[in-house]
């Protein structure tokens, strides 16, 4: 596999000095390409502070304190960190390479603009050599491709269904073709069936046209289906990250385990539903040592006091490709025969 992008030890705060909210702390992550890479986590856990983070829309007071975002592009000779760009290339990036959707969809979109115009305007800013003729035709061969009809070029925003404006997001975010498309709780807004039906087809549209995604959501069941990979966010790190297949069957981080029962099982016999005691830490506070310690039900001595590194679990199964933050992976430390230890 090879990486199409790489996050290094990337860290976020939102304000300064005192008073600074460790928002992503050390995050190391890397999207391979043609693969979809579920992220997940609950809300407040960094999530959207990554995303934002690693293509340089942070909002301020949000800043990054350490780390970088190499991106191997197609045709570069050499990775390239993002962090580094400059604005000209940052806006070349954004579209070009890398293409967001963000969830709420009406607000992202602008009202009083039609879809073709939106969609042109891309054209128009990026691909300056294109005829008018062209643009409108790419407009409607992008429509088409997200499933709506090229008739609706015409139509402002409200005119359509929330479905449809998430599917217009998508096109917008397919127009110049990039090898990344990060989606933010693309579709938290919709009810369950629509749901299902955008993240098919773009599940079909990587098919066809190779991209690799980085899929935000609360929504684990949702990942469980459509990721390749996925990885799990508490308090700002990663706790773990495994091939969806050996996350569903056997999560190792008590939290993984925490989240992945609270859902019902997609598909076998069913199983009692668990979830997690407590709430997301006050991210102002976060506790000591490892962060989930107040909530977990495997927590001793030395989870208080010290935070666990992510590492890779050796001789489970044969699943070489699973990393862990927790200190019941260190037998020496635990008394406890490890976490993949089966
Ligand atoms: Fe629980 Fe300790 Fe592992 Fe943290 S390090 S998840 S508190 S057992
Ligand atoms: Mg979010």
């Amino acid at each position: 596999m090879t990486p199409v992008l790489e996050i290094r030890d990337l860290s976020v705060d939102y304000g300064q000095g005192e008073g600074a909210v460790h928002a992503v702390s050390s995050v190391n992550l890397v999207l391979n390409r043609g693969e979809v890479l579920g992220l997940a986590g609950e809300s407040g856990s960094g999530k959207s502070t990554l995303a934002y983070a690693m293509t340089r829309l942070l909002p301020p007071p949000g800043i990054i304190t350490g780390g970088e975002v190499l991106h191997h592009g197609r045709d570069k000779p050499a990775p390239v960190d993002v962090l580094g760009l400059s604005p000209k290339q940052l806006r070349s990036f954004r579209w070009n390479d890398i293409a967001i959707v963000f969830q709420g969809a009406m607000n992202s979109l602008n009202p009083v603009s039609t879809v073709a115009s939106q969609l042109e305007d891309i054209y128009r800013a990026h691909r300056p050599e294109m005829s008018r003729a062209q643009r409108t035709k790419r407009s409607a061969e992008l429509l088409r491709l997200v499933g709506i009809s090229a008739d609706r070029l015409g139509s402002y925003p409200h005119q359509l269904s929330g479905g449809m404006r998430q599917r217009v997001m998508i096109a917008m975010a397919l127009a110049l073709d990039p090898e990344i498309i990060i989606m933010d709780e693309p579709t938290t807004a919709l009810d369950v069936v629509m749901q299902r039906q955008i993240l098919e087809q773009m599940m079909r549209l990587r098919e066809e046209l190779g991209f690799s995604v980085l899929f935000i959501t609360h929504d684990i069941s949702l990942l469980v289906e459509f990721s390749d990979r996925i990885a799990i966010m508490y308090a700002g790190r990663i706790v773990e990250q495994a091939a969806s297949e050996d996350m569903y069957r056997a999560s190792s981080h008590p939290y993984s385990k925490g989240l992945l029962g609270s859902f019902p099982a997609l598909h076998g016999p069913r199983r009692p539903l668990t979830g997690i005691p407590g709430s997301p830490p006050d991210m102002r506070s976060v506790p000591s040592g490892c962060p989930f310690h107040p909530r977990c039900p495997s927590a001793f001595d030395v989870c208080e006091r010290e935070i666990p590194v992510l590492e890779k679990l050796s001789g489970t199964n044969g699943d070489s490709s699973r990393s862990v933050a927790c200190w019941l992976n260190t037998p020496s430390l635990s008394g406890h025969p490890g976490v993949g230890a089966t």
